[in-house]
């Protein structure tokens, strides 16, 4: 585990001089991102008071194509919400073993909404079949939980989803009478990627849940897009899980400003995390792993018996990598440019040279 306390600290990306590739959530706000925040016009959004969070939540519902949105504090919180919207105890969901519903929510929705999880197998690109879903769906059978939702990543480690797979999903689940939702925390990544727009990402969905707080540069914040009427049954679970926030035009100006601003750009991020494969990819003991590079993340599988040595020679030069062994992933972010990338270059070549040495 690396040690912040040995890093200087520092207020906005531009001025850090580490560089963090742990994930593209530890990006700083910028000046401008900041500047917004401090001018946000606000009110008691329990109250339903705060205009900055209304104009949030209207332009993320648009862009992905849904009636309404909620902001809430984090994605996880985001999924809570939505599966405890969608089912009730002792009711069902299907999602992917690898997916972070399933691996990373300390099973909130099992915890604390008394909903049953079903975890198919994924395939090479984290995807779950239109069979296998089919086949998982319950009969109506007093010895079954009832099925009542399918729930979707994308991106999902870094990759894009077939939206066809995607679509053959939704159909069988319709079939069956099944609501779907995506958790799309990166879903802007597979949007800018593949070149659809997220709505259409999206359609298949009746919610969507987008992280403002990964690459879109974002300190704090998802949203979750649905229905009018979905969204007001969510928006009281909100309450109930603690995520009722009261001057957060704050935090939505921010997430505004990621919207209007960082989208775009991850196309940059997308290239760079090329780059990055080009970069460590040059030497075979890195263990690139090419097949798996999408978007924004990049995954490689070292030497074993280099790995503890090449973190600790990257940390006294200030890049952070991370991954647990044996498997490494470096992320690009809004915080990463192109002297970083010149930098990591270098600091991998002269750790070949000392060790040539
Ligand atoms: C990060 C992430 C989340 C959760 O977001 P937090 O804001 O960290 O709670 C959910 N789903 C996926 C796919 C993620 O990558």
């Amino acid at each position: 585990m690396y040690d912040v306390r040995t890093i200087a600290p520092s207020t906005t990306g531009t001025n850090s001089s580490v560089i963090d590739l742990r994930s593209d959530t530890v990006t700083r706000p910028s000046d401008a991102m900041r500047e917004a925040m401090a001018s946000a016009e606000v009110g008691d959004d329990v109250y339903g008071d705060d205009p900055t969070v209304h104009r949030l939540e209207d332009t993320a519902a648009q862009m992905l194509g849904k009636e309404a949105g909620l902001l809430v504090p984090s994605g996880t919180q985001s999924n809570l919400i939505a599966l405890l919207t969608h089912c009730g105890r002792g009711e069902e969901y299907i999602s992917g073993q690898t997916y972070h519903i399933a691996y990373y929510e300390a099973g909130g929705a099992a915890v604390l909404g008394g909903i049953s999880p079903w975890h198919l197998p994924v395939g090479p690109r984290h995807e779950v079949t239109a069979e296998a879903v089919e086949h998982a769906i319950k009969a109506d059978d007093i010895h079954h939980p009832v099925t009542r939702l399918v729930c979707l990543e994308n991106t999902a480690y870094g990759h894009v989803q077939d939206q066809h797979v995607v679509e053959r999903i939704a159909a069988v689940a319709r079939e069956k009478g099944l609501s779907l939702h995506l958790d799309g925390a990166r879903l802007m990544n597979a949007s800018v990627k593949s070149g659809n727009k997220a709505a259409d990402l999206a359609a298949p969905f009746d919610t969507v849940s987008l992280c403002l707080s990964k690459g879109l540069g974002a300190p704090v914040g998802s949203i979750l897009c649905g229905s009018h009427a979905f969204i007001n049954r969510a928006r009281r679970n909100r309450k109930m899980v603690g995520g009722g926030m009261r001057q957060a035009g704050v935090l939505a100006a921010a997430g505004l400003y990621a919207l209007e601003n960082n989208i775009e750009r991850l196309a940059e991020d997308h290239r760079r995390a090329s780059e990055l494969a080009a970069i460590f990819g040059a030497y075979e003991e890195m263990g690139v792993d090419e097949s798996r590079l999408e978007t924004n993340m990049l995954f490689l599988t070292p030497r074993p018996e280099i790995v503890a040595d090449l973190k600790s020679h990257f940390q006294q030069s200030g890049i952070i990598l991370s991954g647990k062994a044996p498997t490494m992933r470096l992320v690009t972010h809004l915080d990463i440019d192109d002297l970083s990338l010149e930098k990591i270059a270098s600091v991998l070549a002269a750790y070949f040279d000392r060790a040539q040495r």
